[in-house]
């Protein structure tokens, strides 16, 4: 046979011990083969030792004490783990178990606290639960590449992050500034090959930020140039909920620093264009007019795809065959690759260079200025 003895403190009067007695009540009614008994330490009998020789005379095998106070008070610590091998000692052939005390147990501290929001709720204290708030998601921009042209700001967002939702062209070097436990979700977008629809990345955001403090929404260069920043606020705001942007160095200008020309120039460009080349219904729908317009610096982002079509429209619309043109990809990153080339030799160059996505290319005088720079990594400081 199997038996419980649950014990008590006890007390002078024995109606101070019917919660306990109505707990056994409740254990012998549901489970008919346990023999429940009570116990106390102090006033009220039977006492443990009493308990125990009552349920081994009645043949109990294995019989749990279970302590039915809130805490493990000086009387568990130290007395009772005596008490009870003495009692062992006298009941060789009954093994005697001692369980935790019932204030332990998280089911017993649940019903406290139900409990105690009962009685505040019966003396009037408003208990609404407030709406959860939702957490707060940064729009960052993580640069063309290199980790060190981040922002401090992206940076201590990065590492901060309880999520952080990254497309293609953030590297790995960046993402390791994240701590571990930081949910990371891929968000992809690469031409052609979207992984996922932008409806399906704002819905995610929004029900990241139901459950998150801080979500990061990293995106390479800028996230107001080329990177659909504004849809993503627009969706945020839908949902009311706050967001924050973080600029970052965008590829035109991580490229050119890297590759070593400046954007606009007093002599050859008073206007900088940024574009983008990326096919719509297979053509780029751009204001060939405008940019074929001379001293401007034009810049594509997106652009490999329609090389041939940039290049035939800009002539046709006016620009001289010789303009310098410059593709670079990977700016910025180990990896880089620049090709310095003209307007109606790039595509081929192109090709024949191997160059694919991301690369960037620049169309304007400003190219011919290009000199080789020292690596930014000659003046880093140690990782941030
Ligand atoms: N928001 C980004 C642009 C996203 S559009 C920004 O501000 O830079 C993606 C395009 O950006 C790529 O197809 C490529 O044309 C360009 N790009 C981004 N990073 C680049 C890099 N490191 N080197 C060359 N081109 C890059």
């Amino acid at each position: 046979m199997n038996a419980l003895i649950l014990l008590g403190h006890g007390a002078r009067d024995p109606a101070w011990a019917g919660p306990l007695m109505k707990a056994r009540e409740t254990l012998t009614r549901e489970h008919p083969a346990l023999a429940v008994e009570p116990a106390f330490l102090e006033f009220m009998p039977p006492a443990l030792e009493e308990a125990v020789s009552m349920l081994a005379a009645r043949g109990a095998a294995r019989i749990t004490v279970v302590p039915v106070f809130l805490a493990q008070g000086g009387h568990l610590k130290n007395g009772l783990s005596e008490r009870l091998d003495a009692i062992r000692r006298r009941h060789p052939g009954c093994a005697l178990r001692l369980a935790p005390v019932a204030g332990e147990a998280p089911e017993v501290i649940a019903a406290i606290a139900t409990h105690a929001a009962h009685a505040a709720a019966q003396a009037d204290i408003a208990l609404e639960t407030p709406e959860p708030r939702p957490g707060k998601v940064w729009l960052v921009g993580a640069g063309p590449g290199d980790p060190a042209l981040l922002t401090l700001k992206a940076a201590r967002l990065i590492a901060l992050a309880d999520a952080i939702v990254y497309d293609h062209l953030v590297g790995d070097g960046i993402l390791a500034l994240a701590r571990s436990g930081t949910e990371i979700v891929y968000a992809g977008k690469e031409a052609s090959r979207h992984t996922l629809p932008q409806a399906q990345i704002n819905a995610m955001l929004v029900a990241l930020a139901k459950r998150h403090a801080t979500v990061v929404r990293l995106k390479g260069g800028d996230p107001f140039i080329f990177g659909r920043g504004g849809e993503e606020i627009e969706a945020l705001s839908a949902e009311g909920i706050p967001f924050g942007i973080v600029p970052g160095i965008t590829a035109a200008s991580g490229c050119a620093a890297s590759a070593g020309f400046p954007l606009t120039h007093r002599n050859y460009a008073r206007m900088l264009t940024l574009a983008t080349g990326h096919l719509k219904n297979g053509s780029v729908e751009l204001d060939w007019p405008a940019l074929a317009r001379a001293r401007q610096t034009v810049v594509f982002y997106m652009g490999v795809a329609a090389s041939g079509e940039i290049s035939r429209q800009l002539i046709a619309h006016g620009l001289p065959a010789d303009t310098p043109v410059a593709v670079v990809r990977q700016g910025t990153l180990d990896s880089q690759a620049a090709l310095f080339t003209r307007l109606d030799e790039f595509p081929s160059r192109l090709r024949e260079a191997n160059i694919t996505p991301p690369a960037l290319i620049v169309v304007g005088n400003v190219v011919r200025l290009n000199r080789t720079p020292h690596k930014t990594r000659d003046c880093e400081q140690p990782p941030l």
